[in-house]
């Protein structure tokens, strides 16, 4: 089953965006921001969203760690630009199911680039780096639900 050609190019593809992040910076008109790290590893990332009404209209990061977790955002603000709450939301559940071993997810064209780390899924310390991001990404889903669902807390 295992393709080696397959999964250097995938290596490669991890390396590239882990030299060249996508969409690295502080985004000045955030609405939501998420903190989320990986202190086994030491990964690190800060997820910035611009959410408005129920669409994803700027996606941003800070972060360091290893190139899993740093390659991982990366790709996944790729896809969420213009993306809506559902969507986002659904691809978070794509990659997990991924990261966790599912091969339909693993086939799913949506996941885009991020199905390079696919091969990851095969060293379990490895899997919390990969899904650093989309943690982070489902919680600021989660606060955005709350804060629209407006109960004071
Ligand atoms: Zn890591």
């Amino acid at each position: 089953m295992e393709s080696p050609q397959l999964s250097s190019l995938y290596q490669q593809l991890i390396l590239e965006h882990y030299r060249n992040p996508r969409n690295k910076a502080e985004l000045d008109e955030k609405t939501v921001e998420i903190h989320m790290a990986n202190p086994v590893c030491g990964d690190e990332i800060r997820l910035q969203l611009r959410i408005e009404g129920d669409q994803i209209a700027d996606a941003k990061f800070i972060g360091s760690g290893c190139s899993i977790s740093q390659a991982a955002v990366s790709m996944m603000t790729t896809r969420l630009e213009g993306a809506s709450l559902d969507e986002a939301d659904a691809l978070a559940v794509r990659f997990t199911e991924m990261m966790h071993g599912d091969d339909s997810a693993a086939k799913d064209k949506s996941l885009g680039d991020l199905r390079a780390l696919q091969g990851v899924s095969k060293f379990p310390v490895r899997i919390k780096c990969a899904l650093l991001g989309f943690d982070a990404l489902q919680e600021a889903l989660k606060k955005e639900a709350e804060d629209v669902g407006g109960e004071p807390n």
